[in-house]
């Protein structure tokens, strides 16, 4: 007999099954109406992830407890939402059912919102080796490699170790890798020197690598002028135009014929949709994502939908898709849930436009850059801003309590709290 993950009977009203609480699915199962929907809210993950300050996790500054929400805690009230944590491998679209690791969903409506997860363009080998920032899991990784290797660099006296200790290559321009190398170098300006007196912080080189022709591509090109000039003034060296062809025995290849040799190599280089089976290539866009029309109907279906990062629609205003950002995934969701709405009555649904509401990124302590509507700004405004945006839009009030309190030690001590290093034991080790 098929397995059926358990979830309450169906009781006259429509199912929807949302496959990811990330910004889109989770916005979406609080949004649909309960008079109309029962909701089944499939994550792999019991916590909501909040993606925009994992690189915080990844330098110490912040717990991952602080960036991540318990999704039973989010649903408390909210009855009519069914959270099951699993899996999800593929789509019968003739059976109206999803196929999880726990057994199969049957839905009504399915959407699909998964985001996506890093790109290494193919290459298996950077995939294995290098450090990725696409989970609260993976950012505390980073978190106790980076550590790591500071605690290896003060017991060497080896010259060559110390510099491959000291040494560490981020790998994508983006906001990401402009948070990273600036964050970096507040470590070594800031921090480590006290820490570790035994290290000569002189030592510690921080390269940023990037293939698009200047970093923050998808900024302006202000912020992308300022983010290099304060980066290269805090001692960052940038790499333009240029790409990572491998990254093997300690060694770091750029196709400019450079060669830097690191323990630390941080792969921030972009991202890709995760297949799941039951859609056809037809479906899908190169890089893995879901085509979707005005109204996020995947093509070729009317009762399956995709929003956010994996769902790609163009538009006249944005012919080349909308940018994989979490205001996308939100404004997608609100969308959706009113048109589900609208089809239980019969009306004709509205077709989604995305509002900018600008962009940010910071670079280290007191230096950000902003743009929004038509405003190009940066400096300590930017990043009192970023704090501000960052702190209201993260879930939870003891999660805003904590980072607040994190925050504020570290802007007063210049110092970090959580330098710790802790690896869960297994029966293994
Ligand atoms: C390091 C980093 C920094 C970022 N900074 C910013 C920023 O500053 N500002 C900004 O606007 N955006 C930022 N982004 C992008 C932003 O986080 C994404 O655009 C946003 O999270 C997309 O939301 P989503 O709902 O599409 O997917 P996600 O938020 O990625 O959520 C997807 C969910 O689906 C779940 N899932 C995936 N596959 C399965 C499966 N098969 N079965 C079950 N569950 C599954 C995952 O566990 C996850 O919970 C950043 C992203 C990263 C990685």
């Amino acid at each position: 007999m098929e397995k059926m993950v358990n979830i309450p009977e169906k009781a006259g009203k429509k199912r929807v099954v949302i496959v990811g609480a990330g910004f889109g699915g989770l916005k979406l199962a609080g949004k649909l109406n309960p008079e109309y929907f029962d909701v089944i809210l499939l994550d792999k993950n019991n916590y909501h992830q909040f993606q925009p300050l994992f690189y915080q996790v990844a330098i110490a500054g912040l717990e991952p407890s602080s960036i991540a929400y318990p999704l039973r805690k989010n649903f408390q009230k909210k009855h009519h939402v069914h959270f099951r944590m699993c899996e999800v491998i593929g789509v019968f679209p003739e059976n109206q059912s999803v196929e999880t690791n726990e057994g199969s969903v049957d839905y009504d409506y399915l959407v699909i919102a998964t985001g996506c997860d890093t790109n290494f363009f193919g290459n298996q080998s950077l995939k294995n080796t290098t450090i990725t920032l696409k989970s609260v899991s993976e950012a505390l990784y980073a978190r106790n490699r980076i550590l790591q290797s500071f605690e290896d660099a003060a017991s060497t006296n080896n010259e060559e170790l110390l510099k491959k200790r000291l040494t560490f290559v981020i790998v994508g321009g983006g906001a990401t890798g402009v948070e990273l190398a600036g964050a970096l170098a507040d470590m070594r300006n800031h921090i480590l020197p006290k820490d570790y007196p035994e290290i000569d912080f002189s030592k510690m080189q921080i390269h940023l690598v990037d293939a698009s022709p200047r970093l923050l591509l998808a900024m302006s090109e202000e912020a992308s002028v300022k983010a290099t000039e304060t980066l290269e003034d805090r001692g960052v060296k940038i790499y333009q135009n240029v790409f990572v062809t491998s990254y093997e025995d300690g060694v770091v290849s750029i196709s400019d014929g450079t060669r830097l040799v690191s323990d630390n190599v941080l792969w921030v280089a972009g991202i890709v949709g995760d297949k799941l089976s039951g859609f056809s290539q037809d479906s899908y866009t190169k890089s893995n994502r879901l085509i979707v029309n005005r109204y996020c109907e995947v093509k070729g279906f009317n009762d399956i939908f995709a929003i956010g990062d994996i769902a790609y629609m163009e538009t006249e205003a944005y012919p080349k898709g909308h940018p994989q950002v979490a205001q996308g995934a939100l404004q997608m969701a609100v969308n959706l849930a009113t048109n589900l709405e609208l089809k239980e009555f019969g009306h004709n649904p509205s077709p989604f436009k995305y509002v900018d509401k600008g962009s940010m990124a910071t670079i280290g302590r007191n230096a950000a850059v902003a743009d929004i509507i038509h405003f190009h700004f940066s400096g300590a405004p930017a990043w009192w801003l970023w704090l501000v945006v960052h702190l209201y839009t993260i879930m939870g009030i003891k999660n805003k309590l904590f980072i607040f309190l994190d925050w504020a030690w570290s802007y007063f001590t210049y110092d970090i709290s959580l330098r710790l290093l802790i690896r869960p034991k297994t029966k293994m080790n």
